[in-house]
Order: structure tokens, then C-alpha cells, then sequence
């Protein structure tokens, strides 16, 4: 396990947790390229409580997926960084940091990618990650 923080852009909103770098993922499906507004998501999931915000309240946006899960996205109202999401319903969650607000972020290399088969044309071979053609 390894201890990080992180904030968004304009720094209101900071988390701190403690997440296994061996799972973290970048995930190629079109939600996840419309909701960061670029190529894939670069995620570190790690258990709800593993994870806590330090400053700030996020803002919310419910998405359901195409299986009609749904899950809560997590993001600054001022900046816009997307932070992290949290699955909708009972018992223990999974939270799914934005890998790209975390301090350590240079540390941290993908080693799953998920919905390899909508990775737009022109991203190149990611030889460290294992790729799966959907999730
Ligand atoms: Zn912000
Ligand atoms: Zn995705």
C-alpha cells in the first residue's frame, strides 16, 4: 500500500488515501472520454476507507452506465477537475481517484486498461498495462 494526496486544479478540494499502486488502470470506454474531455481515464481505486477528503466538498454528477449501474462522479464546481467516483448502492464501495489529481502521479504506472476496443486510433501501445477489449 502506498500513502497520497491530492487536490484539484484550484486546490479547494484536496483527499488524501492509501491505495495498491498494482491496481492502478486506465480505462479507454467513451464515458470515461467524455467525462474527462480527453483520450482515457487514469484511475487508482482504492476502498471508501482508505480514502478521505481533507478541504472542500465536492460537486456531483450521477452517471449510469450502459449495464445501468450507476455511479456518482466527483468533481470541483470551480475548476472542474474530476476527482474520484464512488459506485451507487449498499455495502462496501470502491473509490476511483482521478490518477491524474494525485500528487505521486509519477510513481504510478497502469497496469490493467479496460474497453481497449473504443481506444481512439492514434494511442499507442500501452506495453505496461494488461489490455482487456471491454471491462
Ligand atoms: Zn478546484
Ligand atoms: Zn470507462
Amino acid at each position: 500500500m502506498m500513502k497520497i494526496d491530492g487536490q484539484c486544479h484550484c486546490g479547494r478540494i484536496g483527499y488524501e488515501a492509501e491505495i495498491d499502486p498494482e491496481q492502478v488502470r486506465i480505462c479507454h470506454c467513451t464515458d470515461c472520454q467524455e467525462l474527462t474531455g480527453t483520450a482515457f481515464r487514469f484511475t487508482a481505486p482504492t476502498p471508501q476507507a482508505s480514502f478521505r477528503l481533507t478541504r472542500g466538498q465536492p460537486a456531483q454528477y450521477l452517471r449510469t452506465g450502459a449495464s445501468g449501474r450507476g455511479s456518482v462522479q466527483y468533481f470541483c464546481r470551480d475548476c472542474g477537475s474530476s476527482l474520484y467516483t464512488v459506485p451507487v448502492g449498499d455495502g462496501p464501495k470502491i473509490v476511483g481517484i482521478r490518477a491524474g489529481t494525485i500528487r505521486q502521479r509519477r510513481e504510478l504506472t497502469p497496469r490493467r486498461q479496460f474497453w481497449r476496443r473504443s481506444a481512439l486510433p492514434w494511442v499507442p501501445e500501452i506495453t505496461c498495462a494488461e489490455a482487456f477489449d471491454t471491462q
